[in-house]
């Protein structure tokens, strides 16, 4: 059986601490009631090396965590709480979260590969904003009022919290994950029942610590580490879960779905995967488009649900472009998360490297080029190096499925005409970029291109107050800005009567 807490050793900062391990259900870590359930076992990818084991949840804790998550919202949370209160609230998690960047960083780069410097300017530095941003809604979510009869009658709206959220968030991102789903759902004053993934539970642990030292009242967000197939089941079949928030692949996105509908009918959001375009004109900056790029498909190692994993380009620029851009993707480092020099860390498991391995071997044989990578490295730890493909055909299984590794399929076009239709040939519509210096042919292609996010002349940059989500396969809903604050509400109409009377019978 896992303790409910170890000690690490981060040797690469002589840091040394305690973090939990245990179910996280009443403000208290706890172990599964089910004793048949394994622990989980985190890895340093970078290593191969166990880090330390957690409490496993089954579907008998996931019941108990959402009976918790209930009963707050009908009595400490929900309607029982300001705005002003749960904004006080959201603020103060945002200040622990500052206080404590560097230990979380390192442990993110410790469980994911991430380096620890990119962990905490850019996955934590966001959380940090994404919570206060969503502070900053909590006592502002108002309904409308609506004019039925000036003499007699009005409507008005109440956006009441939908109720016990269940969230099941992946290992790409697993803080910024956790604050996209929880900042929003607090704030509406929905409970959460948190399961994050179980290759990197351990910051979603050390930030359940978090919400408790912050003030939440016990239930509010409850955390079980688990099987997707045990906990995340468990979570979207549940009865009295009112809405999954999910964000992971699209085969695990449909098994929610459905799982949803034969359960209780309850709301669904799914972030799911991509296959996402860039696409580059002659007219654009080359050399920022291939920082771009490079960016695009090399950030997080490409384990990126946007990743610009396409590119075409127009041919009258494209020898050029290809050789600026290998040259720039050779520049970035792909190392230990814990060196200074590393821009970028292993794949997260020995799963997803196999994965990513396969896509490149399926790329040679069914006869792309190879213009940079290819080749395996020795010794430890799930490193793969960018690699680019040219030659590609849209047949390939490098170019119609979703890698989640730095490789790139790299083909050419003539036309704008035949570069959109390049672009939207994927049942996907996540991301999309364009690299082009006429204002026209943007404006003609980010409305023809099929994605919830088209960047124009830049890639794969969010914010915090701006919409994002998935057209066709890549998801429903919408997370980020206010768009976010519908996915944790439900309208309720008052229809008011203040003067008529009723002729009775009709
Ligand atoms: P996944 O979709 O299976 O896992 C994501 C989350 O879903 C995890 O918390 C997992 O435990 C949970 N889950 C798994 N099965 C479940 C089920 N039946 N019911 C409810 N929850 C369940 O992804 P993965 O297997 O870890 O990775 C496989 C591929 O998915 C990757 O190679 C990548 O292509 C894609 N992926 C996409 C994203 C994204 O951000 N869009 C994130 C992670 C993985």
């Amino acid at each position: 059986m896992a303790s409910l807490s170890a000690r690490i050793v981060i040797r690469a900062t002589n840091r040394e601490l305690e973090i939990p391990t245990g179910l996280f259900i009443d403000n208290q870590f706890v172990p599964s009631v089910d004793s048949a359930s394994e622990p989980i076992q985190a890895v340093n990818p970078s290593t191969e090396e166990p880090i330390c084991s957690v409490v496993a949840g089954s579907a008998k804790d996931i019941d108990i965590a959402v009976a918790a998550a209930r009963k707050a919202f009908n009595t400490t949370w929900g309607k029982n709480v300001t705005g002003f209160e749960r904004s006080k609230l959201l603020n103060k998690l945002a200040d622990l979260m500052e206080r404590d960047q560097d230990i979380l960083a390192e442990v993110e780069s410790l469980n994911n590969g991430k380096p620890v410097k990119i962990a905490r300017d850019f996955d934590i530095g966001d959380s940090i904003q994404c919570l206060r941003y969503y502070a900053g809604w909590a006592d502002k979510i108002t309904g409308q009022t609506i004019e039925v009869d000036n003499k007699t009658k009005l409507a008005f709206t109440k956006h009441d919290p939908i109720g016990v959220c269940g969230q099941i968030i992946p290992w790409n991102y697993p803080i910024n994950m956790w604050a996209w789903k929880v900042g929003p759902a607090l704030a509406c004053g929905c409970t959460v029942v948190m399961k994050p993934s179980e290759l990197t539970p351990l910051t979603a642990l050390m930030l359940s610590k978090l919400i408790a030292e912050a003030g939440f009242p016990p239930g509010v967000v409850n955390t079980i580490p688990s099987l997707g197939s045990v906990g995340g089941a468990a979570l979207s079949a549940h009865m009295d879960v009112d809405k999954v928030a999910f964000t992971g692949s699209t085969v695990t996105g449909r098994k929610i779905m459905e799982a949803a509908a034969k359960s209780n009918l309850k709301k669904v959001s799914l972030e799911l995967g991509g296959k996402s375009p860039q696409i580059v004109f002659e007219s654009a900056d080359l050399d920022q488009a291939a920082n771009w790029a490079c960016l695009g498909i090399l950030y997080n190692t490409g384990q990126d649900c946007t990743a610009g994993s396409r590119l075409y380009v127009q041919d009258t620029i494209y020898d050029k472009f290809i050789s600026l851009l290998v040259s720039k993707a050779k520049e970035l480092v792909i190392g230990d998360g814990f060196d200074e020099k590393s821009g970028g860390g292993p794949v997260v498991s020995k799963t997803q490297f196999d994965k990513v391995w396969r896509y490149i071997e399926s790329g040679s044989t069914q006869g792309a080029k190879l213009a940079l990578g290819g080749q395996k490295r020795p010794g430890k730890g799930f490193f793969v190096d960018p690699t680019i493909f040219t030659d590609i055909n849209a047949n390939m299984d490098i170019v119609r499925d979703e890698i989640f590794g730095p490789v790139l399929s790299v083909g050419r076009f003539k036309t704008e005409e035949e570069a959109i239709s390049l672009a939207n040939d994927t049942s996907y519509g996540l991301g999309a970029g364009l690299h082009s210096n006429d204002a026209n042919q943007c404006m003609r292609v980010s409305s023809a291109l099929e994605a919830g996010t088209v960047w124009v002349n830049q890639y794969n940059l969010l914010n915090n107050n701006v919409p994002f989500g998935g057209k066709k396969q890549s998801g429903i809903g919408r997370e980020l800005g206010s768009y976010a604050l519908e996915e944790y509400t439900s309208v309720k109409a008052v229809h008011w009567n203040f003067g008529e009377k009723l002729d009775w019978p009709l």
